[in-house]
């Protein structure tokens, strides 16, 4: 029979409550503690795997959300996140970032979406990601037409541009590392930083 971590770790606790209340003598006293254990305050949550997104190392998280409200269609919140035991990696163990990421998750300054500010303001504006993604394409497309060097001074073909730099991201997977270093050096851009678990 499969037992749940969870499951584990309840049957557990109310186990080692009545053997020890139980040796000492207290005929029944154990079964009462045993009742009075607090249920898992997760035992209700739906689990997630996942990887935390702050590092290369990649440690795997469990991630546990549980309905925002009472209502039959509330939203799942992300109630508490921590080091995943079965992960290869980093065996159920968190750094400080990693161990705060539920912080990070919440925090009123997490950037959610493109922002844009227009030339001669001082303020952020929200954008649709197809505005954003349109922008950033143009300024590419005009600053590589400018600055590209297909050949150095002595003629020999080198591909650059050096003008514009590329970021990947530490959430990246193998795959979609590796997609985007293929799409970074095909433009001919040098200045590329990837971070990707690769
Ligand atoms: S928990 Fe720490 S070491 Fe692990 S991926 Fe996150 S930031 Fe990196």
């Amino acid at each position: 029979m499969g037992v749940t971590r969870r499951q584990f770790m309840k049957v557990s606790a109310a186990g080692l409550a009545a053997s020890s209340v139980g040796a000492l003598g207290f005929v029944g006293a154990g079964e009462a503690l045993a009742a009075g254990v607090r249920p898992f305050r997760l035992e209700k949550a739906t689990e997630t795997r996942n990887a935390c997104p702050y590092c290369a190392v990649a440690c795997g998280v469990l991630i546990y959300s549980m309905p925002d409200g009472t209502a039959k269609d509330a939203k799942p919140k992300v109630v508490h996140i921590e080091g995943d035991p079965d992960h290869p990696v980093n065996r159920g163990t968190l750094c400080a970032r990693g161990a705060a990421s539920l912080g990070y998750l919440h925090s009123a300054n997490r950037l959610q979406y493109p922002m844009h500010r227009k030339a001669g303001t001082d303020k952020f504006e929200r954008v649709t990601w197809d505005f954003a993604l349109d922008r950033i394409t143009k300024l590419m497309k005009e600053d590589r037409d400018k600055n590209f060097i297909a050949k150095n001074r002595d003629g020999v073909t080198v591909n650059r541009w050096l003008s514009t730099g590329f970021f990947g991201g530490s959430s990246l997977s193998n795959e979609a590392g590796y997609l985007t270093y293929k799409f970074v050096r095909s433009t001919g851009i040098l200045a590329f930083e990837d971070q990707a678990r690769i």
